[in-house]
């Protein structure tokens, strides 16, 4: 019996995926391009006619147990740039060009970036590969993150400018080498509230620790938050990732330390960014 083609083993797959994804067409050809070691426009144009790879339907198992396809290839584009990507880190999200955009916007002058919570590096290489003149240092308490983080570092061609370190926002004096440094203070914490109802793909393959921050999802940013007028330099903008329904929250948890806010919407609409900066403070 002929061996089944590229094409048809893909729409089988979208087929069987599409009781758990609502992408399932999409996620098959991308799956398979992967097996296939080539990219998705190159696989629709030549390779649908071609025998099927063997290895092609373990990854479809994995998919309809719901992992990520990004965990399974390995890969995800944000902000036009490939980063790799694996279980110890957040995938990047389309939301989070959001934040690059804002934080290119307030400062496309900025020399000194720090990334808080860095992950897979993605807000901190996409801001430096913008802005040729800045360096940046992206902390993260996973060492299984800044791995991933430096690796992308190093792939991107970034490495000269870019530094990865272990540090945790939690522990008193984490920064204090750092105090009063940079024009772009960036970060995508933690924000999910802990019993939040998140999708299979989420919940059980994302770390947690990238995820969730107490019954309302702001533990991180009322310790982060206060932290930011020290660490910023004259002039530096804050740009802080928040769930859409948090922004009222946030900026009041910034008023309090004297931090002036501005609101960004993601392409939804939805409140995405808070951009912080110390305030003019007249005085008498
Ligand atoms: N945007 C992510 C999600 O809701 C959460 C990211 C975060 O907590 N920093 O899946």
């Amino acid at each position: 019996m002929a061996k089944p083609t590229v094409g048809e083993v893909i729409r089988d797959a979208a087929q069987r995926l599409s009781a758990s994804s609502d992408t399932a067409r999409l996620d098959a050809e991308v799956l398979m391009a992967h097996a296939l070691g080539t990219d998705r426009s190159t696989l629709l144009l030549r390779h649908m006619r071609d025998p099927a790879p063997e290895i092609f339907a373990d990854l479809v198992e994995r998919r309809a147990a719901s992992e990520p396809v990004a965990y399974i290839t390995g890969h995800q584009e944000f902000f036009g740039l490939p980063f790799i990507v694996g279980p110890d880190v957040l995938i990047p999200r389309g939301d989070s060009e959001t934040l690059v955009e804002a934080a290119i916007a307030a400062r496309p002058d900025a020399r000194r970036v720090l990334d808080c919570g860095t992950g897979s590096g993605a807000l901190l290489l996409a801001v430096l590969a913008k802005l040729p003149e800045a360096r940046g240092l992206g902390i993260d308490r996973s060492p299984g993150a800044l791995a991933v983080a430096a690796a992308n570092a190093r792939a991107l061609g970034l490495d000269d400018r870019a530094e990865m370190l272990a540090a945790d926002w939690h522990a008193p004096g984490w920064s204090e080498a750092l105090a009063g440094s940079f024009d772009l203070v960036l970060a995508n914490p933690p924000y999910v509230e802990d019993g939040a109802v998140l999708d299979t793909s989420v919940r059980a393959f994302e770390p947690a620790g990238a995820l969730f921050s107490g019954p309302e999802g702001l533990d991180d940013y009322r310790v982060l938050v206060p932290q930011l007028p020290g660490l910023l330099a004259p002039g530096g903008v804050a740009l802080v990732e928040i769930g859409h329904e948090q922004a009222e929250a946030v900026m009041a948890i910034g008023m309090d330390c004297g931090l002036a806010s501005q609101l960004h919407r993601d392409l939804a609409g939805r409140a995405r960014v808070v951009a912080f900066s110390v305030g003019n403070v007249s005085s008498g």
